[in-house]
This record gives C-alpha cells, structure tokens and sequence, in this order.
C-alpha cells in the first residue's frame, strides 16, 4: 500500500484548512482506530503530543487540525508498540 502523504507537510494554520489536510486527517484516524472503539486511548503525532501524550479519537482528530502532524512521522509504517523510540536524531 502506497499513501500519499503529502497531506503531511501542511505545516501552516491556513494549510490545514485545505480538504487534502483534512482528509488526510481522517484516513490517518480510519487507520489508526480500526478494531478499536473511539475512546481507546493512542500515542498522538500531532506536533503538541509527538507520541508522547495519548488522545482519544477524538481529541486526536482536533489536535491534528489545530496543531498539525509531525512529518517525519510514518503512521503507515511506524504504527505500533515501538513508534516511541523513533526520531532521536539530533542535528546541530
Ligand atoms: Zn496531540
């Protein structure tokens, strides 16, 4: 499976109002809550919580739109029990 996810790199508040964001949004939250009930509680890559904090759906869906999305971030291929130990590159 091959996603576009250029969606991602909306870093400005005026970008994530444009539908490609939003809708990116979305298949972000399809993806990550399958099989799970909209108040699980998952580790948040929008820029405030960076897979430290954890959101409901929810809460998830809002922080993305008002925080935006980490673009380092892979949710389609980092999604898991280790997404924690991920982007400790440091550059000077
Ligand atoms: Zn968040």
């Amino acid at each position: 499976m091959n996603m576009d996810r250029s969606w991602m790199n909306h870093n400005d508040v005026k970008d994530r109002q444009k539908p490609e964001y939003i809708a990116g949004v979305n298949e972000f939250l399809l993806f990550a809550f399958t099989g799970k009930s909209d108040e699980t509680m998952l580790k948040c890559p929008c820029l405030n919580c960076r897979l430290v904090l954890s959101q409901d759906r929810k809460n998830m869906h809002c922080h993305l739109l008002v925080y935006g999305i980490d673009p380092t971030y892979n949710p389609w291929d980092s999604h898991g029990e280790s997404i924690q130990e991920t982007g400790n590159d440091e550059e000077g």
